[in-house]
């Protein structure tokens, strides 16, 4: 995956070993400096007290847990932040409204396929390709129906061979999607709201996908299926499953007149030890704006909290100090660059 949408060279890839990195080497620095990292936990409830977060509600394998706190960054979905885990009162209904109606980002039907062979057997590059339609409108590009639609096809193992077993390959094709279609991609919901997917669901999802390699066999990779060991397909309710993000939309609040007048992004909430700082704390979204509203969420409280670890920390954002000077202030505790990279899951196959 290019990290920000960077096309060209390998200008801003992820490490080897693809995007899974990230987290793992974040999960090890946390741990190494003695914080927690809980997984499956899911947040139901800020917990205030006279407009002051005092800590969260969360939930781990049907268990309700506690845990105070001094500062909450939600680097979540916002309107879940908003609707679900506060009270309606923080909110004017004017923001609330504002928020609804922005504008965001589409989702994807994303389709993982797994090869027997090596993806330039096929004709594959390590170029990510768009494939258009010329009979399509510029609307149609990004509408959502699979025989108009642009796609976008990478090919992860070519540019990074640890992701694949020996003598396989990895695709990856991605069509814009939109959680409206065929009315939620023929999901039905619970009580809660949850999508409860059903077989019309997973039929539907893979006539789509079928139609995509359709089009790609034709247009690039006439062999393309006699290859195909197993593909898994993702739809916007699988990015909302997994995300929780409105829709399932890949970026969040899209760049544009309409959200800045209506200040959708925003770090500061209206209670005052609560920040946003995820993507949504920005409009843009993709990994980098996601990196930049995290770091900006962290220093928008270490300016309170450690004024002289602020200083050091934004003259380094801003590229004052080298990375030596940073480390020589000797402010933030020392750290030993012990992490290494775990095999992947191919290389630990492989071995
Ligand atoms: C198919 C697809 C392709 C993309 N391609 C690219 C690309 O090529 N380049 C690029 O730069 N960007 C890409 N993006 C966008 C990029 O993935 C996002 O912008 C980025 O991951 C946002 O990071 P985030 O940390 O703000 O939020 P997210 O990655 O959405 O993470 C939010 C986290 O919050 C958790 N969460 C939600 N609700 C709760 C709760 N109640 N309690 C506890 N945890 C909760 C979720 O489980 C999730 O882990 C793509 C996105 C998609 C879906």
């Amino acid at each position: 995956m290019p990290i920000g949408w960077a096309y060209y060279g390998d200008f801003q890839s992820p490490p080897k070993g693809g995007g899974q990195v990230i987290p793992e080497w974040l999960s090890y620095l946390v741990n190494y400096y003695q914080n927690d990292v809980f997984i499956n936990c899911g947040v139901e409830k800020i917990l205030l007290k006279n407009n002051n977060a005092t800590g969260l509600l969360f939930k781990h394998r049907g268990e309700v847990h506690e845990v105070k706190a001094r500062h909450i960054i939600a680097a979540c979905d916002v309107e879940t932040l908003y609707n679900k885990m506060l009270p309606p009162a923080v909110l004017s209904e004017k923001l609330r409204t504002r928020m609804q109606d922005a504008d965001i980002y589409s989702s994807s039907l994303t389709i993982s396929v797994a090869l027997d062979c090596h993806p330039g057997q096929l004709g594959f590059n390590e170029e990510l390709i768009h494939i258009s339609n010329n009979e399509a409108s510029i609307e149609e590009h990004s509408g959502g129906d699979p025989l108009k639609s642009e796609m976008v096809v990478l090919t992860p193992s070519l540019r990074d061979p640890s992701l694949a077993p020996e003598g396989c390959g990895t695709l990856t094709i991605f069509m814009p999607a939109y959680m409206s279609f065929k009315d939620g991609w023929l999901t039905t919901k619970d009580e809660q709201g949850n999508y409860i997917r059903n077989e019309d669901y997973r039929h539907l999802k893979n006539e789509i996908a079928e139609v995509l390699i359709d089009r790609l066999s034709k247009i690039i990779a006439p062999d393309l299926r006699a290859h195909i060991l197993f593909y898994d397909v993702a739809t916007p309710v699988t990015h909302w499953r997994y995300t929780g993000n409105k829709n399932g939309t890949m970026m969040g609040a899209k760049p544009g007149r309409e959200n800045m007048k209506n200040k959708v992004a925003h770090y500061q909430t209206p209670i005052s030890n609560l920040l946003v700082g995820g993507q949504w704390a920005e409009l843009g979204g993709g990994v980098p704006i996601a990196v930049k509203a995290g770091t900006n969420a962290a220093l928008m409280i270490l300016q309170k909290e450690n004024p002289k670890a602020f200083r050091l920390l934004a003259d380094y954002m801003d590229a004052r100090i080298t990375a030596e000077d940073f480390e020589a202030a000797a402010i933030f505790k020392a750290y030993d660059h012990s992490w290494q990279a775990k095999p992947t899951p191919a290389e630990r196959k492989r071995n």
